[in-house]
């Protein structure tokens, strides 16, 4: 007989984006004519840097050719990538990351969700909330979380509530922890931790023997000087943190997958009799077994990120869509509604007006504005009363949503 992995049946059905799909598709067909604008979507919608184009041309050239053919690559990544990572992204901050410290992947979706692989199930896991829905999901998975209980929480997650009553600073747990999970800029309250408040968490998790799981998709937007772009800026964080990095946000490499996790050498896990084992060794072991590397065209596309030019189009590109959240946040903010996020993130966390729920917020937006946004319960039962408008539009509709939001009573 079959035996299954029951965690998987306690996991309730994804119905966030299917329950807006179906919205907006009954919404159109009851109104051929109306011209919706979604503000909803989480994936970007410029297309890659022309260095990333280029350098995918020349190594599909490459691959006709057997002289330059590659087949298996290293599981790790190439050189060329994990060097230009580990130079741009790290020295260049001044941080001491090296080549074996890095592992390229097809993404930090399959990342932040496989890391549970290498760690004991007997962990106390946090997670901040609302967040990116992929670390409690895996977490069940995994059978981490216990049971779901009327309120929507799992009976054994820790959630660290993020809302605008503690200004989206979640507050450390009470009760010691083992694993924490952090996604900074945030998925979806489009805030940050500035170097001192991340401090107190890496702090934290030197005191308590804790893991930091550090999802930094978003770090490409971030403009302010006081927020940390990884998390090795604070000191000591390489003996506690685990950093998540992609390709998907930064340079639109959403279909075309790549992205990387650092794993630093001096981060230890322990046995139950208390050994220290090596996370970057288990990590190595995980990675070489279970993932055959991202194709050569794709690692040579995301090294082209870090060319001159390829820079230069990385930044013009989320400048654009930087550009597009402030429209939103300011023209939101002039109505009188509380903004957040949008400076350093493509992500406008909205609270609703007049105590509307938020499946209440998006259906008035969607019947009475036709534009589509996201409910900010579906990343966890603190995003309750609130509602994400993204930057990853068009200017022409973003502007012309701010337009239709100003009839917001
Ligand atoms: N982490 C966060 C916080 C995200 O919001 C997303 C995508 O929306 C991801 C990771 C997924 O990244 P990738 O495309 O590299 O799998």
């Amino acid at each position: 007989m079959i035996l299954i992995n029951e965690n998987y049946t306690k996991l309730p059905g994804s119905y966030l984006f299917s329950d807006i799909a179906r919205k907006v598709s009954e919404f159109k067909a009851a109104n051929p004519t109306a011209n919706i604008i979604r503000l909803g979507i989480g994936d970007v919608t410029k297309p890659l840097p022309q260095a990333s184009i280029d350098a995918m041309h020349k190594a599909v050239d490459e691959m006709a050719n057997a002289e330059t053919f590659r087949g298996y690559g290293p599981e790790q990544g190439y050189d060329f990538l994990v060097n230009a990572i580990v130079e741009n992204d790290y020295k260049a901050r001044g941080l001491d990351i090296s080549a074996d410290e890095v592992f390229v992947s097809d993404g930090s979706k399959s990342d932040t969700g496989n890391i549970g692989d290498i760690l004991g199930l007997d962990n106390i896991v946090a997670i901040t909330d609302p967040v990116y829905p992929v670390y409690v999901d895996t977490n069940v998975m995994a059978g981490h979380a216990g049971e779901l209980g009327s309120d929507n929480m799992w009976s054994k997650i820790i959630y660290l509530p993020s809302t605008s009553e503690n200004d989206f600073v979640p507050e450390l747990p009470k009760n010691k922890v083992d694993i924490i999970y952090l996604c900074y800029p945030n998925n979806p309250t489009g805030t940050t931790l500035t170097k001192d408040q991340l401090k107190v968490w890496v702090d934290y998790a030197i005191n308590n023997k804790s893991l930091i799981l550090f999802d930094s998709a978003y770090e490409a937007f971030i403009t302010e000087e006081d927020v940390p772009h990884s998390i090795y800026e604070i000191d000591g964080a390489e003996s506690v943190a685990i950093e998540f990095r992609s390709f998907s946000k930064t340079a639109g490499f959403t279909g075309t997958r790549c992205a990387y996790t650092v794993v630093p050498k001096k981060l230890v896990g322990y046995t139950k009799q208390g050994e220290a084992v090596s996370l970057n060794k288990l990590w190595n072991r995980r990675h070489t077994t279970k993932f055959n590397g991202v194709p050569y065209i794709i690692q040579r596309a995301a090294e082209a990120c870090y060319s001159p030019e390829g820079k230069q189009q990385v930044r013009d590109t989320i400048n654009y869509y930087l550009n597009n959240a402030k429209i939103i946040r300011e023209g939101l903010a002039v109505q009188g509604l509380k903004v957040y996020g949008g400076v350093n993130s493509p992500y406008i966390w909205v609270k609703t007006p007049n105590n509307m729920t938020s499946w209440q917020f998006f259906d008035y937006l969607l019947h009475e504005l036709n534009i589509v946004g996201t409910p900010g319960v579906g990343f966890g039962p603190n995003g309750e009363g609130y509602l994400r408008l993204t930057a990853f539009g068009t200017l022409e509709n973003t502007e012309e949503a701010v337009e239709r939001l100003k009839k917001i009573k």
